[in-house]
């Protein structure tokens, strides 16, 4: 009896290992494919940059958009490059989300957190003068719509209270009242899925006393 019980146990310790050994592969099969995809994505993004690096602005908008619609998370640099190509094509609106989104992202210390900064500004001042004549048909493609990429952290710093928890209100005799921040649990920053909810108008605000 306890022979047939020690082989039982055996047998068993066995076939849970093999599942065990079944399911690592098929883990490893599964980063290994998206290191590869990843890997594919940065050749793509890095030719489309230079596309618009020598000016061709159309041919890098089409790539761009491409990209937004087979990529499963927009990374940054995209948003990034999208922003700044949508402002040499007229598209200022697009180009502002865009743009924001990056430094939204990526804060003062992202690789190209500076010239965001600066397209950013020449996006918005020029909206103000196209606006009389916007007559452009373009479908302009706005980041709510997407998934973000937040990065390796998968961490963003609360675009509602900027990260201090608080959201300060003037008052109408110049006095300052102080609320807690509703969206991140006063953390100050949101988790990505809570950035992206946040983005598209979909991230329910705790209700403070
Ligand atoms: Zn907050």
């Amino acid at each position: 009896m306890k022979w047939i019980l020690t082989v039982g146990l055996v047998v068993w310790w066995a076939n849970t290992n093999a599942q065990d050994d079944q399911r690592e592969k098929v883990r490893q099969a599964q980063e290994q494919r998206a290191l590869e995809q990843q890997r594919t994505n940065q050749l793509w993004l890095d030719s489309a940059a230079r596309i618009m690096e020598r000016g061709d602005y159309a041919l890098a908008d089409k790539e761009f958009r491409n990209m937004l619609a087979s990529f499963k998370s927009v990374p940054s640099e995209l948003a990034f490059y999208f922003g700044k190509n949508s402002y040499y094509m007229g598209q200022y609106k697009q180009s502002i989300d865009w743009l924001s989104k990056y430094i939204q992202l990526k804060g003062a210390s992202g690789s190209f957190s500076a010239e965001a900064a600066d397209f950013l500004k020449k996006s918005e001042t020029a909206l103000v003068s196209a606006r009389k004549e916007q007559t452009r048909n373009a479908i302009e493609v706005f980041s709510r719509d997407f998934f973000i990429d937040c990065g390796p952290t998968g961490k963003v710093i609360c675009p509602v209270c900027a990260g201090t928890t608080v959201i300060i209100r003037k008052g109408y005799l110049g006095q300052n009242s102080y609320k807690t921040c509703g969206y991140c649990h006063q953390r100050g920053t949101l988790t990505c899925d809570e950035y992206n909810k946040l983005i598209r108008g979909q991230l329910q605000p705790e209700k403070t006393p």
